[in-house]
């Protein structure tokens, strides 16, 4: 679980970082190691009771272990702890993260969007939608029924009408149920999900573009878990040409803590037109300006902000940039292969009856049965016996409507059915696939 390489870098680092404040007369400040010891025993033994999230044979929700260099340059900012609300907290930290924004903008071929990190991906999701209603007064915001929940909760908050149209039956949005809802004329805002957070489904952007020749409204891109598959290069040409018009849309939602490898507590919102920078503006008397420059509180509704997570992000950009055929792209494209083999042995499995084919990494599947309510059954103690053997999956309720046309056979006694899924995160999931699939083989038996 633990390479101890990590604390020897981090120690290393550490140090370096203390030459640049030598000239200082000594300080450092004590404590209490037995005290503190005893402490970190039980906070250890209590973190014990958790999934194996690290470990490939953790193939259920989305979740990705952070990237060593991004754990040791976390840890060793925080012996500064800088606050990148204003550079007066964060001097070094603030500049970094502009530098962040700048690499994330190019993926989508941006100059220089106006841009910031976040909390996670709900906070920037707040922000890009808020712009959109000052924008768009007294419209709508519409977006697919696999968004995340997130858009119609955060419409509540800023009191944005939302509506959800349907999606197809491979998850991505109903462009001709996009186009009614527009008809309509009272809608702001369509949200594009770049990959969806339940099945990895990423709406055609291309035909969401072209209904802008006949209405006008605005696009914001929600690519919190996909955006980074912007650089993949095994995807299918309709998904990728999807990612490369993400140039054209007016505000994208990135997570840096779902694909980006970093810890959690980095999301990131970008404005493709900065003149928008205006809606953030405002003059409290508690933050001050120690250049000329604009300083990231002026344009984040968060205040204080961890500059760890820019430090961490930064430091993974510089490691592993965000280059098209770059290391970063190819761990990307082994998330995708593990994807595409696990589908495949399901196909040919007598157990399993898996859903549409994965679009990015996530694949979702049914246990074979002659009813959805057994089927349902069957997922959920299959669930319950992978976790006994160290195989640890997510489960999903979907509606028959969209479940059933991947289930021609099946007899239909539920509206919705339980399913399992699988997010393939980790590039090492690659080689996991052969033991993943003997274990449900196992496990469903
Ligand atoms: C995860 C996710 C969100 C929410 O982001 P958090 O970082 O969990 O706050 C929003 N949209 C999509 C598509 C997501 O995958």
């Amino acid at each position: 679980m633990i390479n101890k390489n990590e604390l020897k870098l981090l120690e290393d680092g550490l140090d370096t970082l203390a030459t640049g404040f030598a000239d200082l007369p000594e300080f450092t400040p004590g404590f209490d190691t037995n005290a503190i010891a005893a402490v970190i025993t039980e906070v250890a033994e209590r973190m014990q009771n958790n999934y194996p999230y690290f470990h490939p044979q953790y193939a259920g929700q989305m979740l990705k272990p952070p990237h060593p260099v991004a754990r040791i340059a976390y840890a060793m900012s925080l012996w500064v702890n800088p606050n990148n609300h204003a550079l007066d907290g964060g001097r070094a930290s603030s500049a970094m993260e502009k530098e962040c924004i700048v690499e994330l903008g190019a993926m989508f071929d941006w100059q220089d969007p106006l841009g910031h990190l976040t909390g996670g991906g709900t906070m920037a999701n707040l922000e890009a939608l808020w712009v959109a209603g000052r924008l768009h007064p007294d419209k709508r915001i519409i977006g697919s029924e696999q968004a995340h929940y997130t858009h119609s909760r955060i419409s509540e908050v800023l009191r944005i009408p939302y509506s959800a149209v349907p999606v197809r039956v491979d998850g991505r949005m109903d462009v001709d149920a996009v186009e009614r809802q527009l008809q309509q004329g009272d809608v702001g805002t369509v949200v594009v999900t770049m990959g969806s957070t339940g099945l990895g489904a990423v709406d055609p952007l291309a035909e969401i573009l072209a209904l802008r020749s006949k209405y006008d409204f605005r696009i914001h891109a929600d690519a919190a878990y996909g955006g980074y598959f912007r650089l993949a290069g095994k995807l299918s040409n309709e998904t990728r040409q999807a990612f490369v018009d993400m140039n054209a849309v007016d505000s994208i939602v990135i997570d840096p803590h779902k694909h980006g490898l970093q810890p959690y507590g980095c999301g990131c919102v970008m404005f493709k037109d900065a003149a928008v920078g205006k809606f953030y503006k405002h003059d409290s008397p508690y933050t001050y300006f120690s250049s000329g420059d604009l300083h990231l509180g002026e344009i984040t509704l968060e205040c204080s902000r961890p500059g760890a997570s820019a430090v961490a992000l930064w430091a993974t950009q510089r490691l592993l940039p965000l280059h098209e055929g770059g290391e970063f792209a190819a761990n990307l494209d082994s998330s995708l292969s593990a994807a595409r083999d696990l589908h495949a042995k399901l196909v040919a499995s007598d157990h399993f009856v898996p859903l549409m084919a994965p679009q990015l990494d996530i694949v979702v599947y049914a246990v074979k049965a002659p009813t959805t309510t057994q089927s349902s059954e069957r997922a959920s103690k299959l669930f319950e016996n992978a976790f006994k053997h160290g195989l640890h999956l997510a489960l999903m309720e979907l509606p028959m409507s969209l479940a059933g046309h991947w289930l021609p056979d099946i007899d239909r006694d539920a509206e919705t059915i339980t399913c399992l899924r699988s997010v393939l995160m980790k590039p090492e999931h690659e080689q996991w696939t052969d033991r993943i699939i003997e274990l449900l083989e196992d496990c469903v038996a």
